[in-house]
């Protein structure tokens, strides 16, 4: 933990998502790096808590030095209500991009799941952005997304515009407190319904350790092992 070297990065952009998110645009006075599913550091000087580092998976690239974060404010946590405290100008500071939830380099010949609730959709946006618009990836990709409602739902427009675009990906939000004409309830029915009829998977699971479980354990229970599973906990 000590090891790790933290850098100033000033707040470039800031960008009120929905009611709880904040996009975070990160600018580095040098150019940044990264693997799609990496995450940084913020270190919070003066945390009145246990660790004054919180992490971030990278929800996107903006320029050579600029990265996006996508955070949820959580009411009684030590960090985030001081990292929504800040204005663009402003400066925090962060890790390199570090983490091994990210692709396989070599190309991809399997289904893709990719599985998640709330902020843990930011490292699939980089991840599927890669394989569609990048490594021309032609099977299907699917995106299970649960959220509790309507407003909840993150980069709506962009998914949508990504699966008129590329035939082979599935956005699939699914809101478990609000109905409509969409998926209703948890994510797990859903992708549990594609799984009877596809074989040969690989899953992604980003989010909080509840649905992490519960998912890994459906999946496993239809005969995957842990090499077809990746996660990253939130918490
Ligand atoms: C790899 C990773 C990526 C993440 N990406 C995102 C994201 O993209 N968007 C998002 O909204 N949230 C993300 N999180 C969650 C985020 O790090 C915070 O936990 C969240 O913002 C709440 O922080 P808080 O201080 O407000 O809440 P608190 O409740 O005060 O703290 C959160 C919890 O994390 C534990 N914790 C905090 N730091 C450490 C540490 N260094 N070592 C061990 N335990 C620790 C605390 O004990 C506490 O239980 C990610 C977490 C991880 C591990």
């Amino acid at each position: 933990m000590n090891s790790i070297q933290f850098h100033k990065a000033k707040i470039t952009n800031l960008i009120q998502e929905t009611p709880n998110v904040k996009r975070f645009v990160l600018t580095f006075p040098f150019e940044i790096s990264f693997k799609a599913g990496q995450f940084v550091m913020l270190k919070f000087e003066g945390l009145n808590h246990q660790f004054d580092t919180r992490s971030y998976s990278i929800a996107g690239q903006i320029n050579a030095s600029s990265i996006e974060l996508c955070v949820v404010y959580k009411e009684d946590g030590a960090a985030t209500p001081l990292l929504f405290n800040n204005k663009i100008g402003d400066e925090l500071l962060s890790s390199s991009p570090e983490g091994r939830f990210v692709l396989p380099e070599e190309p991809i010949n399997k289904n893709l799941f990719f599985i998640c609730t709330g902020t843990g959709v930011a490292p699939f946006r980089c991840m599927i952005k890669e394989l569609l618009l990048e490594r021309n990836h032609k099977l299907p990709v699917r995106l299970f997304f649960g959220c509790r409602k309507r407003e909840d739902l993150l980069y709506q427009s962009e998914f949508e515009q990504l699966q008129m675009d590329y035939p082979n990906f599935s956005y699939l939000p699914v809101l478990s407190r609000e109905s409509w004409d969409g998926l209703t309830g948890y994510v797990h029915p859903h992708y549990q319904k594609v799984l009877e009829t596809t074989a040969d998977a690989l899953f992604y699971l980003c989010g909080w350790t509840e649905m992490i479980k519960e998912t890994r354990d459906n999946i496993k229970n239809l005969g995957y092992t842990r090499q077809d599973i990746k996660v990253e906990f939130y918490d």
